[in-house]
C-alpha cells in the first residue's frame, strides 16, 4: 500500500500500475507462460493474449493492429524511430525534445529546431531546416517538462511540402494519459508511447509503424514482430499495458475535467509567490502539468526540503543520474540559467486530490522563503 502521508506530485516520471492492470498480466506470468513465437498450445495462448493487446492498443493509438510494435519502453520506441530512418537521410527534430529522441538526433548529426518561448515549435525555422535529404522529423506531442502540446498538423504540413521524403514521428509518451492520441497524432507515420505513465508497467512502450513507412530495424534476432523489433515479447507487461490503455481512454475526459481546476489552482497559488514565473503557456498543456521557477532558489535544495514534509516532486525530466543539470527545455525557452535552476514540476494524477495540491499550496511558500532567506 502507498503510504498515505506522501503526497506524490511525479505523474510524468512514472504512475503507480493500475490494479486491473496488474490483475490482468498475473494469469501470463505463472499459468499461460509459454513462449509466444512457439506452436504449441501454451505458446498459441501466450500469442493470442499479444494479440488481443494489439487490437486493443491500435484502437486507442488510432492505427491498425499490425501496425503496433512493442518495444521495452518510450526509449527504445523513439530510438526505433530516429536511428530506423538515420540512414535515409538527415533526421531533424525540435529542441524540447525528450533526450530519448534529443541524443539520437545529436548522435547521427542532425538538426534540431527552436521553439518559441511558449514552449511551441518554431513553424518557420521548422520550414528553414527542411530539404529534400531529410529522412525523419520527430516533433513531440506534448512536452516532458512543461507539458506544451505541439500542433501536429501544421507540423506535418509544413513536412509534407519541405521535406516529401520524410516520415514524421511524434513521441506521445507524455501526451497519452492526457489526449486523445489516436486522432492528434494521425497525421505521424511513427507514434512512440511508454506504459508506465499511464499505469502500466515500466519496460512496456509501443511504436506505431504505419504500414509502408521503410525503417531499418534496430534489434534484429527471431524476426518478432514483423521483422521490426526482434526479441521474445514481455507478453504479461503488454497485457497489463493493454488493459491500463482501455482504462486510460474510458476514463480520460473524467479524469481531465478533474485534474485541471486542481492543476489550475496550484499553479495559481505558486504564482503567487513573489518571484515566481510559469514556465510555457498553461492553455496550451496537458492538464496534470505545473511548471514553475523561483527566482533566486535552487531546485535541489527545494526538493530537499519538499521530500522532508512528504512531497515527491521534480526539477526537470527524471534522468538515471537523478542529477539536475540545467534544462535544456528551458533553455530553449530563453530562461536564463539563474531562473531555470529554481525549476520545478508538479505533476498531477488521476488520482491526485484537492487535498494533496493544499498540501504544496501550504508547504512551497514557505520552503522557498526560507531558501531565499538562506540565500540558497
Ligand atoms: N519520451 C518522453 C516524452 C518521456 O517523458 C519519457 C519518460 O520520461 C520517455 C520518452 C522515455 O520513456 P521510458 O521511460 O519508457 O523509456
Amino acid at each position: 500500500m502507498p503510504d498515505a502521508s506522501i503526497v506524490y506530485l511525479d505523474h510524468a516520471a512514472t504512475t503507480p500500475a493500475r490494479p486491473e492492470a496488474v490483475a490482468a498480466m498475473l494469469p501470463y506470468l505463472s499459468q499461460s507462460y509459454g513462449n509466444p513465437s512457439g506452436a504449441h498450445a501454451m505458446a498459441r495462448a501466450a500469442r493470442d493474449a499479444i494479440d488481443d493487446a494489439r487490437v486493443v492498443l491500435a484502437d486507442a493509438l488510432g492505427c491498425r493492429p499490425g501496425e503496433i510494435v512493442f518495444t521495452s519502453g518510450g526509449t527504445e520506441a523513439d530510438n526505433t524511430a530516429v536511428f530506423g530512418r538515420a540512414g535515409r537521410g538527415t533526421v531533424v527534430c525540435s529542441a524540447i525534445e525528450h533526450h530519448a529522441v534529443l541524443e539520437p538526433v545529436r548522435h547521427c548529426a542532425g538538426r534540431v529546431v527552436p521553439v518559441h518561448p511558449s514552449g511551441v515549435i518554431d513553424l518557420d525555422a521548422l520550414a528553414d531546416a527542411l530539404d529534400e535529404g531529410v529522412s525523419l522529423v520527430s516533433v513531440m506531442l506534448a512536452n516532458n517538462e512543461i507539458g506544451t502540446i505541439q500542433p501536429l498538423d501544421e507540423v506535418a504540413e509544413v513536412v509534407r511540402a519541405r521535406a516529401p521524403r520524410a516520415v514524421l514521428h511524434t513521441d506521445a509518451v507524455q501526451a497519452f494519459p492526457w489526449l486523445d492520441v489516436a486522432s492528434l497524432a494521425a497525421p505521424a507515420d511513427l507514434v512512440s508511447i511508454s506504459a508506465h505513465k499511464f499505469g502500466g508497467l515500466k519496460g512496456n512502450g509501443v511504436l506505431v509503424v504505419r504500414d509502408g513507412v521503410d525503417l531499418e530495424p534496430r534489434q534484429i534476432g527471431g524476426g518478432q514482430e514483423r521483422e521490426r523489433r526482434s526479441g521474445t515479447q514481455n507478453v504479461a507487461g503488454i497485457v497489463a499495458m493493454a488493459e491500463a490503455a482501455q482504462l486510460t481512454v474510458a476514463e480520460r475526459k473524467q479524469v481531465v475535467d478533474a485534474v485541471t481546476p486542481r492543476r489550475d489552482r496550484l499553479a495559481d497559488g505558486l504564482l503567487a509567490v513573489p518571484g515566481t514565473v510559469e514556465s510555457g503557456d498553461r492553455r496550451i498543456k496537458v492538464a496534470g502539468n505545473c511548471h514553475v521557477c523561483f527566482d533566486g532558489v535552487e531546485s535541489e535544495a527545494l526538493l530537499f526540503l519538499l521530500e522532508e514534509a512528504g512531497i515527491m516532486a521534480s526539477a526537470a525530466s527524471s534522468c538515471a543520474s537523478g542529477a539536475q543539470d540545467p534544462s535544456h527545455v528551458l533553455a530553449a525557452l530563453g530562461f536564463p540559467r539563474s531562473l531555470a535552476g529554481g525549476s520545478l514540476r508538479l505533476s498531477l494524477g488521476p488520482s491526485t486530490t484537492d487535498a494533496d495540491v493544499d498540501r504544496a499550496l501550504d508547504v512551497l511558500p514557505g520552503a522557498v522563503r526560507r531558501l531565499r532567506e538562506l540565500g540558497s
